[in-house]
């Protein structure tokens, strides 16, 4: 388990990845995603997790840029999106990323969604781009287990990462177990059910501990094993979001989290997406 804020976990190739990053997912593109991405990096946070569908890629770039903090020390993360699916249009697609972000090499590159009979050509893409030393590491996100267990089928290299919905409503305990049983690392977006954080088993264990709700949770996943990218644009939250270090959360509380497991999503289920 990570200890400090820029502690890293190792993934299955080896490298090294940022147990919290910031997530920028509805975060405008320019002004307002170079400002978060300036307030993370002052917190001491080192990675960031953009997707092309978001948007802001020509703003993290900016960012990467306009900071003292040389790349190889901050771990970026992008994704390509369901209409870019498909060998060649994925290779095309990973090209613009760059290109927007204005880098020679991203160090994660994840599926993003399951898209029913592209994502195993999709990977096939993925692992090329990895072979040539243009990705550090590569790796899906909203798979489930059938998903994940296709991708095993048809290629020698396991997603080093899987992306998922994961938080107190839903913990997918399934997903975590299968992952760590196959060396893949769980990476957990809406870590905060996008703010949904007024439960009180959340409030009543933040006035124990003396912390916030959104730290409780955070600190939760932390202590399962589970790297977090919390979103705000708000520099007191991105923070207050980094400031979980300096508690552990008894087996007992763990346990009070993990029974508020309800299977809840707030967004969509990939066995059945539209998009
Ligand atoms: P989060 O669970 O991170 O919640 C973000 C929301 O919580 C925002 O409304 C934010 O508001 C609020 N918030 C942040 N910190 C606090 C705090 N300390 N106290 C109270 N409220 C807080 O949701 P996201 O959906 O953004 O998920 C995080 C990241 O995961 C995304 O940004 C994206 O990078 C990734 N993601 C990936 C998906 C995928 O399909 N692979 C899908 C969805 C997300 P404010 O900004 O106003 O502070």
């Amino acid at each position: 388990m990570i200890q400090h804020v820029q502690d890293t976990i190792m993934l299955n190739n080896g490298v090294a990845m940022p147990g919290l990053g910031l997530g920028v997912f509805k975060v405008g593109d320019g002004s307002p995603v170079v400002a978060a991405i300036k307030s993370a990096l002052r917190a001491g946070y080192r990675a960031i997790d953009t997707a092309a569908v978001y948007g802001n890629e020509d703003g993290v770039g900016q960012a990467l840029r306009e900071t003292d903090i040389p790349r190889e020390e901050i771990f970026v993360t992008s994704k390509v999106w369901n209409a870019d699916q498909g060998y060649d249009a994925t290779l095309k697609a990973f090209d613009a990323s760059l290109e927007r972000l204005g880098l020679s090499y991203l160090d994660l590159y994840l599926i993003h969604w399951p898209v029913a009979g592209k994502y195993v050509e999709t990977w096939r893409a993925l692992t090329d781009l990895y072979k040539e030393g243009r990705v550090r590491a590569i790796g899906v996100s909203n798979f489930h287990v059938h998903h994940l267990k296709d991708i095993l089928d048809a290629s020698d290299v396991i997603p080093a990462v899987n992306q998922v919905e994961c938080h107190p409503l839903l913990n997918q305990k399934e997903i975590r177990d299968f992952c760590q049983m196959n060396n893949i690392v769980l990476e957990a977006w809406s870590p905060l059910m996008k703010g949904n954080l007024n439960l009180p088993v959340l409030e009543e264990l933040a006035k124990t501990y003396q912390k916030t709700p959104a730290q409780i949770v955070l600190r939760w996943h932390l202590q399962h094993g589970v790297v977090i990218i919390p979103k705000s644009v708000h520099d007191h939250r991105i923070k207050e979001n980094a400031q979980i270090f300096d508690f552990s959360l008894s087996s007992a509380d763990m346990d009070a989290i993990d029974a508020l497991n309800e299977g809840k999503r707030f967004g969509p289920d990939p066995d059945n997406f539209d998009f």
